[in-house]
Formats: C-alpha cells, structure tokens, sequence
C-alpha cells in the first residue's frame, strides 16, 4: 500500500475513531471489540466489525488506547492511558480499575534486576468483585 492510500484511509477513518475513543473514553467498564461496536453502531449504524477492529488498532499504535489482554482470545480496551491497576472478577469477567497510584519501587525493583532500560510495568489483581461476593460469598 502506498503512503498516499494510506493518509486517504486515516482521514475516512476520523469519525469513526473519535467515537471509538469517545466510547472508551466514556465507560468504566474496560469493554471488549464486540461490545464497542454495539456501542459505536447507536451512532454510525453501517459501521462493520472489521472496521471497529481496525480503528482500535490505530488507537492503539497512536497510544491512545490501552489493550488489555487476558489470552482467552478477546482482549478489552481502555480509554484511560494513565498507567493503573486492574482487578480482574474470575467469576463475571468485569475488569476494574484500582484506585490506587502506580508503585514506582516496582519499577526501581525492575531496573535493578532486568538488564536494560524498565519503562512500565502492568499489574494484574484477580479474585472476586463484590456483586459476586453478595451472589455467591467468599472464596475459602
Ligand atoms: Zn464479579
Ligand atoms: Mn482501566
């Protein structure tokens, strides 16, 4: 592909992009490729799949998004760049954020033991949210 093929893509691909990003911009929720595109399709009804899929990958390479991915062949997506934690539900899937600032002695810790340069690090907690916690108490 051409470079001039290509900046004609990215300028038909503005709208759609900004509502991705609004959309991620707008929810706590952390959601999946599928459910953006039910979300995105309430305001651009012929938007496809595929092209809710290639927008995030160009969020993506831009920074603008982060790409959360848990390996069971689906990621979910972050309008939030600034680095934070995740708390992970193992029994409904939701994805929280944790309000909790960024522990930079984990990056120090890194650096001296990882030869090159550490930048960032992610964090994953995993357990059981309190919806769950009501519905089906503790794990013990
Ligand atoms: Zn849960
Ligand atoms: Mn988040």
């Amino acid at each position: 592909m051409s470079v001039d093929t290509g900046k004609l893509k990215c300028k038909r691909m503005t709208k759609q992009r900004r509502v991705i990003k609004e959309i991620l911009c707008s929810t706590k929720s952390h959601p999946t490729a599928e459910a953006i595109y039910v979300e995105a399709r309430k305001r651009l009804p012929d938007i496809s799949l595929g092209t809710v899929y290639r927008n995030l990958q160009v969020l993506l390479d831009e920074n603008a998004i982060i790409e959360l991915n848990y390996g069971k062949g689906f990621s979910r997506f972050d309008g939030n760049t600034i680095p934070h934690y995740h708390f992970v539900c193992q029994d409904c899937g939701r994805v929280y954020d944790v309000d909790a600032p960024v522990c930079e002695e984990i990056l120090k810790m890194a650096n001296t033991k990882i030869p090159g340069q550490v930048t960032l690090h992610r964090l994953e907690f995993y357990g059981r949210c309190h919806n769950c916690l009501e519905k089906f108490g503790r794990i013990v």
